[in-house]
């Protein structure tokens, strides 16, 4: 790609960033470091009445926590700043009012009130009002007016907004990278308003204008973008500028695979939908986050990577390096991604599987250490590495491995009663003396001393093994048992035989 790469990631501050929003960033993110690009974050705050205060940082955060820094943003590399929207305001009236010198949009005085009575009166007659070339020289605008009487209603206060002339009877024929070509009859178009009474341009008007002024090579969003991209188009002609390529992303949906995944799901559906937990300020409600949920971000970057991309090959475990390398616009589908949560979890065990027992067993320590144990790492690590190919979260640790910490404080029920049987507690005490013999007690001597004895006494390896095993771990799980006796040592190892023996009997 010959040109300068620039590309923006433009949420609005109305709440936490939801996984359509971050796999929007992220594509931005490897589609600009792919092409030694620019990604770029703007923030579009120009509609206050949804703008939340703790959004913006919760944005940051989470992009941070993804490892997918933007190069150019709020208080970074402001070479085209600034990047909040709402500190640019100033700017867009000038477009607005060079789109109405050039005959490409208009003043419209129409109250609240009157659209609403066309809006009803249109429903009654089973009909959608749509303020457009159709109806638009009845209404109150500008468009019969001489220059005087525009004047004269600006100056008397009358509130106004300014609406786009949409073009009559065009075929509007545009393309996007992901879908091809996209025709348009412009007939079907309303004339969008650029620019409000309050003084502040609309989504439409500021974001084209930015993406024009910060020099925006391609535009990559979501799919609910793509009917705003006929009106877009026509902006950068009426202006006179080029237009960026623009390529808009598949939905994310339901893991049911129907219905956009939305904010709401996560409650319902019983997973994160928001890369961090969140504290909605006003309400007090907290909603679950991916990281806080004990996910890796490398392993949930690389999930929601595979959500409406794929490599063309087999490949599903990608480093970000990989996914940069990979990344192509071309194998983007049109067609929904379906969410799976349990795809996340199979993304977030290979992850950890691939790390090391060392880093693992870091992030082991403080759990443990929260429960009250301090004991040596290296003994951490070993536990780590005997037990963590069963492991999805860092969190299961302790359920896989408690009993080399503490010694059971119950046995399961089903278990104890096919496992011990009479005779059991006799084949036990013969067994702890066995153990008590072995005078140094590593992995070796106890299964030649242990199975040697089994053999001798012509018994099946499962009427000692696993009631050895409820005695040791509580249950009949854990990884083997030669492993988890010298680990503990002798002392223990008998001590727990004992207990099992006159708690099961
Ligand atoms: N502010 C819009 C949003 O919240 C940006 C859409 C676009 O990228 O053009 O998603």
């Amino acid at each position: 790609m010959s040109e300068n790469v620039r590309v923006r990631f433009a949420p609005s501050p109305t709440g936490p960033l939801h996984i359509g929003g971050v796999r929007t960033a992220l594509f931005n993110y490897l589609f600009a470091k792919k092409h030694n690009g620019t990604f770029v974050l703007r923030i579009e705050d120009t509609d206050q009445t949804r703008y939340v205060a703790n959004a913006e940082q919760y944005i940051i955060d989470s992009l941070d926590w993804c490892n997918i820094p933007f190069d150019e943003g709020p208080g970074k590399n402001e070479k085209f700043g600034p990047y909040r929207q709402s500190e640019r305001k100033e700017l867009y009236k000038q477009y607005a009012d060079e789109l109405i010198e050039k005959g490409w949009a208009y003043y419209a005085f129409d109250t609240a009130e009157e659209l609403d009575a066309h809006r009803k009166d249109h429903e009654e007659k089973g009909k959608t009002f749509i303020y457009n070339w159709h109806n638009r020289e009845k209404l109150q605008n500008s468009l019969g007016l001489s220059t005087e009487e525009i004047q004269s209603k600006i100056n008397a206060g009358e509130k106004y907004v300014v609406r786009f002339k949409t073009p009559q009877d065009e075929t509007l024929i545009m393309h996007d990278e992901i879908r091809g070509t996209i025709k348009i009859d412009t007939n079907t178009l309303d004339d969008k308003v650029l620019f409000k009474s309050d003084g502040m341009p609309t989504y439409h008007l500021a974001n084209i204008v930015d993406d024009h002024l910060m020099k925006i090579s391609h535009v990559i969003r979501g799919e609910e973008w793509l009917p705003s991209m006929p009106l877009h188009v026509l902006l950068y002609k009426a202006f006179g500028w080029d237009a960026p390529k623009f390529a808009h992303l598949p939905l994310i949906l339901k893991p049911v695979g129907k219905g956009k995944l939305s904010k709401r799901d996560g409650d319902k559906l019983g997973f994160p939908v928001f890369p961090l937990e969140y504290t909605n300020d006003e309400t007090g409600d907290v909603s679950r986050g991916y990281k806080e949920d004990g996910y890796f971000a490398d392993a949930f970057i690389n999930m929601l990577a595979l959500l409406g991309w794929n490599p063309g090959t087999e490949q599903e475990i990608f480093t970000l390096e990989e996914l940069i390398q990979a990344f192509d616009l071309t194998r983007v589908s049109k067609s929904g991604a379906k969410f799976s949560p349990d795809k996340t979890n199979w993304f977030n065990q290979q992850y950890l599987q691939q790390k090391s027992d060392a880093e693992l067993t870091k992030l082991y320590l403080p759990i443990l250490r929260e429960k009250g144990i301090s004991i040596d790492e290296n003994f951490v690590e070993k536990v780590v590495s005997l037990i963590k190919e069963r492991a999805v979260f860092v969190a299961d640790f302790w359920e896989l491995s408690n009993f080399f910490f503490e010694n059971p404080s119950e046995y399961d029920e089903k278990a104890a009663k096919k496992q011990w049987k009479e005779g059991t507690s006799d084949l036990m005490k013969e067994l702890v003396e066995v153990i008590s013999k072995i005078d140094d007690f590593n992995i070796e001597n106890a299964q030649t001393e242990i199975k040697g004895w089994i053999t001798a006494k012509e018994i099946g390896f499962g009427k000692v093994m696993q009631p050895l095993r409820l005695s040791l771990v509580g249950k009949l799980a854990g990884p083997d048992l030669f492993e988890i006796m010298t680990m503990i040592g002798k002392e223990t190892t008998v001590k727990r035989i004992e207990n099992a023996i006159s708690n099961l009997f």
